[in-house]
């Protein structure tokens, strides 16, 4: 099972280190051809504005093709790019995913932080789990085919969701020592669930 890490800018080798150690045989993805030769793929943090710049028209419409076919898990811009709907500004986005997403939901003060957040895994009770947030965004909206996994605050705000093949958390678990996340997601591309 080959899974790619897009390698464009943001924090992939935390992604690749996580994977690794689950076992997964991974490739960092610098070209559009490299698409072709991966079972899933991660997209990483990173600025999604510019990771947009940086992908350029051709390999977007490339991008998009792959992770409406193939499983796929974006972390934070990742999860930005996945979208269907992006707020704050306005932006161009995959479309795997229904749902609206605000950039930098979290304004200035709380930029970054750690809390508890709750991780809902089918036919178990839920389990707390840690979640690392960087500028991160807000899930505002969520479509009816779209699964929340995982919830933070007293709100229980979707901070982790699935749609079909594709995965999104606003957080970092690639930042935490729990790999129950990534884990999931080798699950969703080795079975499809
Ligand atoms: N603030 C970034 C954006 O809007 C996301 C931050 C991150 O990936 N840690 O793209």
């Amino acid at each position: 099972m080959k899974i790619g890490v897009l390698a464009l800018q943001g924090d992939f080798e935390a992604h690749r280190r996580r994977l690794e150690e689950l076992g997964a045989e991974v490739v960092l993805v610098k070209k559009p051809e490299q698409l072709d030769e991966i079972d899933g793929l991660v997209i990483p943090g990173g600025e999604s504005g510019t990771f947009l710049k940086l992908l350029g028209e051709a390999d977007f419409e490339k991008l998009k093709q792959f992770v409406h076919v193939k499983p796929t898990f974006g972390t934070c811009a990742g999860a930005i790019l996945l979208a269907n709907e992006v707020e704050n500004p306005k932006q161009s986005g995959l479309g795997a995913l229904d749902i609206r997403i605000r950039r930098n939901a979290y304004g200035r003060q709380i930029d970054s932080s750690i809390r508890e957040g709750r991780f809902i895994q089918p036919n178990q009770s839920d389990s707390p789990l840690e979640m690392v947030f960087i500028r991160a965004p807000k899930i505002e909206r969520v479509g009816h085919g779209v699964e929340v996994i995982a919830t933070e605050g007293n709100n229980n705000h979707p901070v982790a969701v699935r749609q079909g093949k594709v995965m999104a958390t606003t957080f970092h678990p690639e930042l935490s020592d729990d790999p129950r996340i990534h884990r999931s997601f080798l699950d969703l591309v080795r079975n499809g669930n």
